[in-house]
């Protein structure tokens, strides 16, 4: 290309005088000729006009001189390419083909030079620089006060370490949790025989970048705010639309049946009799623990029968199993039948557990149901505390063997509940393939279908996977499905679970409960009532039409019953209750005094003394408008909060027998008042937390 081509195309032609300008005078004065031969003013004369060595110019050959090279890859002497000599490196002792200057050939890249990586990193050195990164991450000042990111951006560190060498991980777990003082014991609890395996399992499949990683960081740390619940999407949730008209009611046949319910028993076998029931850490009442304003002396030794800090021990359990028949006359038929919402094992830290300590408890009390309560079936769920690790249960989802982590405990649960003779067959199928819960077809036309509530309890770390997806293991699913059986044959169902759906929404999540409302809400023509248990007091949730945008009369639908615990953990008496049914006619509670059992240690003669607490109908139905034998349903219930609304005493009411009478349960007033009905009309989390004040949720 000339110069002057050149100088065009850059420049413009009207740009000379500026890039003269732009260079120094010296490399002006060189370019000067040449832009003498474009710039259409003259330029300076030139002074000298003699050249001292030679001649004034000199005009080279138009050919290429071929003598210059010994070989050329194309024909030297043409003029419609530039020539291709052969070049031959003398120090590398090669000759370049021509391919690598021919500009036909011109490379996409370079596929025959070496490009270099670090080296693979054995496991210590990536638990080594995970750890190093995580603290870097936590320290930099570009995060500043956004402790959300900080948060995740170290758990992304920790989620590829867990990929990469998961034997590391429970490594990194403890050196993490030391180093932020998470624990004072951070190898029990983090270490590779404590949740080391758990979390490492969770952060290797959670989208740590998302939700997961956000709700990880809310939950566990603190360290992020709580996101809203995600959007849900029920467009082919449901396999048909909710019927019309509602269904008629089920007239009452003049018999009433008899139906236990139980929750949260809490056996300590482990139980000490005259140890320290006073003490501030882990399990009271046991010979290894102590309180530490008197670690030699025991302040409050555990009665026999059990203490307001301690879980139940046997004695307590029999006595409790001695009272029910007698007191609910049910000595020769037995019940027609026991719903148990969970919870046998005691609350020990997961050190002192085991898979034995949980099917120890599973076959003694099973046992001991079946031989007290007579003929009639237990239909039992499985509580947070009927598992090991405590609360952990995996969705099928996470593929492999670890699909199938803890399926020796439904199997354990399942063939328990059939050794027992309370499940048919195909109930204990469904049990040991769907996370223990079941459906159980009655003769009598009731459908009893369960559910796993680990699957949307907040403490179960294997929810922290796929969180945006509010049923990721399937188990609401299970329970849609076998609702729609239920609608289509004309039958109606009760739904139990452990850890109840709202209430003050501390203890599940908010996108597997939103969406278990929203089933409630479409088979609430087919669903008579359902049960939870886990708090070990007594409360209940209605549930409203249309995701209780409006919470009325008309629009209450459904009610969950929360049973009392046999378990006095914390501060509250033991308690029972029966069902008339199976629309809930009738009511009855019994509880005893957890208090007076010191005075029960020095003889033989009396145990506990288990008694009548409350009739549900007369307790808060006295100025409600209602037939003998209409059901205590959600639209009663609705009327009793609206009775709670306007004399705050029935509130308090609620509040004595929310913890069984108990001497150390304390009062309710002002917002407590509020909040509480709030609750009462909470079936989700996200209702709870949009509607209700929080922090009265529980009288211990
Ligand atoms: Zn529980």
């Amino acid at each position: 290309m000339l110069l002057e081509d050149f100088a065009t195309l850059t420049l413009g032609s009207n740009s000379l005088r500026q890039l003269s300008m732009m260079f120094s005078l010296k490399v002006a004065a060189a370019i000067a000729p040449f832009l003498g031969l474009v710039a259409s003013q003259a330029a300076a004369p030139i002074a000298n006009t003699t050249n001292p060595f030679g001649p004034l110019a000199f005009t080279a050959p138009g050919a290429f001189p071929t003598s210059i090279y010994k070989e050329y890859y194309n024909n030297p002497t043409a003029t419609s390419a530039q020539v291709q000599p052969v070049i031959t490196d003398p120090v590398l002792l090669k000759t370049y083909p021509n391919s690598l200057t021919n500009p036909a050939t011109i490379p996409k890249n370079d596929t025959a030079d070496p490009h270099p990586l670090p080296p693979k990193a054995s496991d210590s050195l990536l638990l080594a620089h995970a750890i190093e990164q995580i603290l870097s991450i936590a320290s930099s000042a570009v995060f500043g006060s956004d402790t959300c990111t900080r948060c995740q951006a170290g758990l992304e560190v920790a989620k590829f370490l867990a990929m990469a060498a998961p034997s590391e991980g429970p490594a990194l777990a403890v050196a993490i949790c030391n180093h932020f003082n998470f624990n004072s014991d951070c190898f029990t609890e983090f270490g590779p025989l404590g949740l080391g395996s758990v979390v490492t399992q969770v952060v290797a499949n959670a989208d740590i970048g998302g939700l997961d990683g956000q709700m990880l960081c809310q939950n566990f740390l603190g360290l992020c705010p709580l996101p809203p619940v995600s959007q849900l999407n029920l467009t082919s949730w449901f396999a048909k639309p909710k019927p019309q008209a509602a269904l008629a009611p089920k007239k009452p046949s003049g018999e009433r049946l008899k139906v236990l319910h139980l929750s949260d028993l809490h056996l300590d076998a482990r139980y000490a009799n005259g140890a320290e029931s006073d003490c501030t850490g882990g399990q009271c009442c046991r010979e290894n623990n102590f309180n530490p304003s008197s670690p030699n002396k025991t302040l409050v030794p555990a009665p026999r029968f059990g203490a307001y800090g301690c879980d139940a021990p046997i004695a307590l359990v029999l006595s409790a199993l001695e009272s029910i028949p007698a007191l609910t006359g049910t000595q020769k038929a037995g019940f027609d039948f026991t719903v148990f919402t969970g919870d046998l094992v005691s609350h020990d830290p997961d050190n002192q557990l085991s898979r034995d300590y949980v099917t120890y408890a599973e076959t003694v009390l099973y046992d001991l149901l079946k031989r007290t309560l007579g003929s009639g079936p237990v239909y039992a769920v499985l509580g947070n505390h009927d598992s090991y690790n405590q609360a952990q249960d995996a969705p099928h989802t996470l593929g492999g063997t670890l699909a199938s982590q803890f399926s020796w405990n439904y199997d354990h649960l399942a063939l328990l509940w059939q050794h027992e003779g309370w499940l048919p067959e195909a109930a204990v199928a469904l049990a040991r393939a769907h996370y223990s819960a079941y459906m159980v077809q009655r003769q009598d036309g009731l459908r009893i279908i369960t559910l796993n509530t680990d699957m949307w309890y907040k403490a179960n770390y294997f929810n922290y996977i796929n969180m945006s997806q509010p049923d990721n293991s399937g188990m609401l699913r299970f329970l849609t499905d076998e609702l729609q059986a239920a609608e289509d044959a004309g039958e109606k169902a009760w739904v139990m679970g452990h850890v109840l759906s709202g209430w003050d929404g501390s203890n599940p999540l908010g996108n597997p409960t939103n969406l278990f409302y929203q089933i409630v809400d479409r088979f609430s023509n087919t669903i008579t009532a359902i049960f939870f248990g886990h708090t070990h007091e007594d409360q209940f949730e209605i549930f409203y039409a249309n995701n209780a945008t409006s919470i009325s009369e008309s629009t209450a639908q459904n009610v969950a019953w929360i049973a009392p615990s046999i378990t006095p953990l914390t501060n509250l008496n033991s308690g029972f209750r029966v069902y008339e049914t199976f629309e809930i006619l009738d009511a009855h509670t019994w509880k005893t005094d957890v208090n007076a059992f010191a005075a029960l240690d020095d003889q033989l003669q009396n145990g506990p003394t288990f008694a009548y607490e409350y009739n549900t109908r007369e307790t808060y139905g006295a100025n409600i408008t209602w037939g003998p034998n209409d059901p205590l349903n959600a639209t009663w219930w609705h009327k009793v909060t609206e009775q709670m609304e306007a004399n705050p005493a029935l509130v308090s009411t609620f509040t004595t027998l929310q913890g069984k009478s108990s001497v150390r349960t304390t009062s309710c007033t002002g917002d407590c008042v509020t909040a509480k009905i709030c609750y009462m009309r909470s079936g989700s989390v996200p209702i709870a937390f949009q509607n209700c004040q929080s922090g009265f949720g529980s009288v211990q």
